[in-house]
């Protein structure tokens, strides 16, 4: 894949980039090994100070940020300035409790003392996607770097400009020189990376064959990886939720980033006793979206990533109506320039349609009417995937059962999955192992060393 800026809402190559050789890959190793060297035996307090900075420098300049992500992967400019932000949040969310975290945890034993110390393991590589383009590498970046780790980022081969602005951010927050640096190299690469013995661990945030491929060259190696694949989110309806809110929250979460969110709300399980109601008001929102330009404020939402997406995710669509499914609304690409995707709903959709099963990485949603709480989380769990999930009911009694029994990394009772600083995120089964963020994030890559002094 070629490393470029395409701006999906024209289809014009903004800018090419040169890939980095061996050699030049071999010199960034060497730099993120020394780095490493120096940065492990840095304290919180002078890592924290550092990190701040960097929260800082994302806050102000988040405008010049936001605008790079949306020219290179095309989510409105208001969510990419958004998505800066929350960056900074994280970063700080990690400078203040990083301490905490990977503070020595005293056990008591017959020794005199013994405890476990968390200690950093080297260059970490992070594999990341185009579609949170700074946020999914800060979350890997601020507990990398507070826990003594060095980062290196092989991001999305259409985001080389977002990549580089992070590398520069950290740079001028003051870490140590090669502490973050950026690949430019494309997948077929990284397997020299990942056999690299300076480099220590993997994380991987994409789709099932990527994440698949990075985690068997790592158990060759014996590195520890972290896998955050795809979804297939449920999104149950009961007859005792607030419809209305269910139904405006519901529409973001499957429509928001042009509807290429990991965690989108992706399989709608509504109640036959509301099904007609909540399916003719989603018809309404989603028909009240404002597809455009997206740097434009009054956009909703922008085009999808790039002309494969946009055949990709038409293509599931038309297969799945040809399938039996039912056309409620949208689902159309749009004739002109650009990747534009109206926001669509199917129904009906048959067991044996690809639909019912597969992700689809588009603003589409997927009804499904239900007799009972049940009949709902069986189909949700027949999904390969398992990484969030969401039931609206006012009922304690479905809200437990929900939670018991959705295999999802996460369950969110009457609100929206979202990802949260302090909050672990990840999943189970086809989305992935291993968890990012909260206290589980940093400790993802350290050395939990026991200590035993007699
Ligand atoms: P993708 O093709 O897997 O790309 C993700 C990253 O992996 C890119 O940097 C890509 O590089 C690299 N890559 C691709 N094939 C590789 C290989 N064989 N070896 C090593 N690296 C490889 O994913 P995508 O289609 O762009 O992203 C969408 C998918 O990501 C969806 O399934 C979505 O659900 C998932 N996702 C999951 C999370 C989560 O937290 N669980 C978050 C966001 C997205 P190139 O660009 O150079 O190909």
């Amino acid at each position: 894949m070629a490393i470029q800026s395409q701006n999906p809402a024209t289809g014009d190559i903004v800018k090419a980039f040169t890939p980095h050789t061996d050699d030049q890959v071999d010199g960034i190793i060497s730099k993120s090994y020394a780095a490493f060297k120096i940065l492990r035996l840095w304290s919180f307090e002078k890592r924290a100070l550092h990190m701040r900075k960097a929260a800082q420098i994302f806050r102000n300049e988040a405008d010049i940020l936001g605008g790079i992500a949306t020219l290179e992967m095309g989510k409105t400019l208001k969510s990419a300035i958004a998505e800066v932000n929350k960056s900074a949040l994280g970063a700080d969310y990690y400078a203040d409790m990083a301490a905490t975290h990977l503070a020595d945890d005293i056990v008591e034993t017959n020794a005199s003392k013994a405890y476990r110390a968390y200690q950093p393991l080297g260059p970490v590589l992070a594999v990341m996607p185009w579609n949170y383009p700074i946020w999914q590498v800060v979350r890997f970046a601020a507990p990398a770097l507070m826990a003594g780790n060095t980062g290196l980022l092989k991001h999305a081969s259409n985001v080389p400009q977002c990549a580089l602005y992070i590398e520069d951010v950290f740079k001028r927050a003051g870490f140590p020189d090669g502490a973050f640096q950026t690949l430019l190299i494309g997948g077929s690469k990284v397997e020299r990376v990942l056999r690299d013995d300076r480099v220590r661990a993997a994380t991987l945030t994409g789709s099932e064959p990527a994440g698949a491929s990075v985690a068997s060259i790592c158990g060759q190696e014996i590195k520890p990886t972290v896998l955050e694949l795809g979804g297939s989110d449920a999104f149950i309806i009961m007859p005792s939720a607030d419809i209305e809110k269910a139904v405006a929250v519901g529409t973001i979460a499957r429509t928001q980033n042009n509807g290429q969110s990991c965690i989108a709300a992706k399989r709608f399980f509504i109640h036959a006793d509301i099904y007609d109601d909540v399916k003719a008001r989603m018809k309404v929102a989603f028909e009240a979206i404002k597809l455009g330009d997206p740097m434009e404020a009054e956009t909703d939402m922008g085009p999808l990533v790039n002309a494969d997406s946009l055949e990709e995710v038409s293509t599931q669509v038309e297969n799945a109506i040809a399938d039996g499914a039912v056309r409620v609304t949208g689902g159309l690409k749009v004739e002109g320039q650009g990747y534009f995707f109206t926001p669509g709903i199917l129904e009906n959709i048959p067991e044996t349609s690809n639909a019912y099963h597969e992700e689809i990485f588009g603003p589409v949603a997927l009804l499904y009417k239900i007799g009972n709480l049940e009949e709902a989380i069986e189909i949700a769990n027949a999904s390969p995937f398992g990484l969030g999930s969401s039931i609206w009911t006012t009922d304690e009694v479905e809200q437990l059962v929900a939670i018991r029994d959705l295999e999802a990394g996460a369950t969110f009772v009457n609100s929206m999955t979202s990802s949260d600083p302090r909050l672990p995120f990840g999943g189970v089964k086809k989305s992935g192992y291993g968890r990012e963020l909260a206290a589980e994030g940093i400790r993802a890559f350290c050395n939990i060393k026991s200590v035993s002094i007699a």
